[in-house]
């Protein structure tokens, strides 16, 4: 190791950021994490810096740079932004005998800044020394899914408990608390948002000195988004590596499965269209019975979980049953799509309002509600209507406003299979053939506002 990780001690200390520029501002941003006095050497402040510096929150002195700013500072911060001043500024700092960082100069650096994972007073640092930034990043994006938000809370809430457990506790008992705080009930019922249910159990188990309360069983009805793994939520990935058994469906990336612990039990429950592999009451009776045995059950769902998933039918079971339920929400395939063909869902001036139906209903009426909605300014987002293209391209040529309706239509969207391909009303089933687009895809379709919209009428 040519440098050693150690966490400096900041309460009360001062630091020292030189530079009034963009890179200063990240420095002190980073540093206003800490508790630190903060003061800022520079001529001139860029916006950011400037503001923080009239709310107090750093100290700001404009004057000429001598030695004595540098003494009693835990840390120098040089950013400059001309390597001459840098080098002559890091000159001064190190002559007060202080701990140097100059931005972009690791040859003058005695300390570098890690990447870090926030859960304070839980904080990761990750260094390469330099030798692959992008690796940093990665590890640090692992770390951010691994730890919950909550987890520092949850870590303070254990500082305070500390003392107590310390009074009743004998070493090997305390142990044995904290494995269980951080790895069993208390961790998972804190994750989930009930923190005052957490630190009766943790202080329960105090007194008991008995830890084997298990959190009851569970059920998380969770949107694992339109395709692409990092399009998953981090708290679908939190309910993935808590669970013990996850149903998951057809449309879900495997990649997403990778996320889940190594033991947790995959039931696959996919409904190819037309072909009903699990029937949905079978589903339900799963997941109710599963979580009656005490286990943490991932209901995993394509897109969001509350858009066309037949969650209302879980969801009915579950509260009937008593069984706790949560909705993780996540990317529904209409954003995902509009994502893959770069475009944006609604757009001011032109589409004001956004339908999102099924292409295919179960009791077919003439023509669809949806198309009684179409008026100017309508995108409407049609899910599940590949096999129903003919129907709507029929129904669309006939409208009067047929030569003014767009269609775009994006297949297997986030995917490496991403098509996206644009025709008029009539042309829709020939061009689905030709790209032999034959299942899952969002039809956008989408009358504009006319480019002379009437203005609302005074009322008089
Ligand atoms: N809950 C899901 C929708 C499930 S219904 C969501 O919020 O997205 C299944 C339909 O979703 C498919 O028939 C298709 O119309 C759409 N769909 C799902 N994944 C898709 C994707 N990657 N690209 C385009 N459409 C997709």
């Amino acid at each position: 190791m040519k440098t050693f990780p150690m966490f400096l001690q900041m309460a009360g200390r001062r630091v020292v950021i030189v530079g009034g520029g963009e890179q200063a501002a990240q420095k002190a941003r980073l540093i206003l994490k800490t508790e630190a006095r903060i003061d800022v050497l520079a001529p001139s402040l860029e916006e950011e810096l400037a503001d923080l510096a009239a709310a107090g929150r750093v100290h700001h002195d404009a004057g000429p740079i001598s030695a004595a700013h540098f003494a009693d500072t835990s840390l120098v911060f040089v950013a400059t932004g001309c390597a001459g001043a840098d080098g002559a500024l890091h000159a001064l700092a190190k002559a007060a005998g202080t701990t140097v960082n100059v931005v972009d100069r690791p040859d003058l650096c005695d300390a570098i800044t890690p990447s870090i994972v926030d859960r304070d007073p839980v904080v990761v640092a990750i260094g390469t020394e330099g030798t692959a930034p992008v690796l940093a990043r990665q590890i640090k994006t692992r770390m951010e899914q691994a730890l919950e938000p909550r987890l520092g809370d949850l870590a303070a809430l254990a500082g305070r408990l500390r003392s107590s457990a310390a009074q009743r506790l004998g070493p090997r008992a305390r142990r044995d608390l904290w494995r269980w705080v951080f790895n069993d009930a208390p961790r998972a019922v804190h994750a989930g948002g009930a923190e005052r249910e957490a630190a009766q159990l943790i202080k329960d188990a105090i007194r008991t000195g008995d830890f084997g309360a298990k959190a009851g069983g569970s059920v998380a009805l969770v949107g694992a988004g339109p395709g692409a793994a990092d399009l998953i939520t981090l708290r679908a990935v939190q309910r993935l590596q808590e669970a013990d058994v996850i149903f998951y469906d057809r449309l879900v990336d495997p990649e997403v499965l990778e996320l889940a612990r190594r033991d947790a039990e995959r039931v696959y429950v996919g409904k190819a269209p037309g072909c009903h592999a699990w029937p949905q009451e079978r589903i339900t009776a799963m997941l109710v019975a599963t979580a009656r045995q005490g286990k943490r059950v991932v209901r995993l769902k394509s897109g969001d979980p509350g858009v066309f998933g037949r969650a209302a039918e879980e969801l009915e079971a579950l509260k009937g049953a008593d069984i706790p339920v949560e909705i993780v929400p996540g990317v529904t395939s209409a954003s995902g799509a509009a994502a893959a063909a770069g475009e944006v869902l609604t757009e001011r001036g032109k589409v004001d309002t956004l339908v999102l139906t099924t292409g295919h209903s179960e009791i077919r009426p003439e023509a669809p509600e949806w198309f009684d909605r179409l008026v100017p300014g309508t995108r409407v987002a049609l899910y599940m209507a590949v096999r129903a293209a003919g129907d709507v391209s029929r129904l669309l040529a006939s409208a009067p406003q047929a030569d003014r309706i767009e269609i775009c239509v994006v297949a297997n969207a986030q995917t490496e299979h991403q098509q996206v391909v644009t025709c008029t009303p009539r042309a829709l089933p020939t061009c689905l053939e030709r790209h032999g687009i034959t299942d899952t895809a969002i039809i956008f379709v989408t009358l504009p506002k006319t480019a002379a919209v009437a203005p609302l009428k005074q009322i008089a």
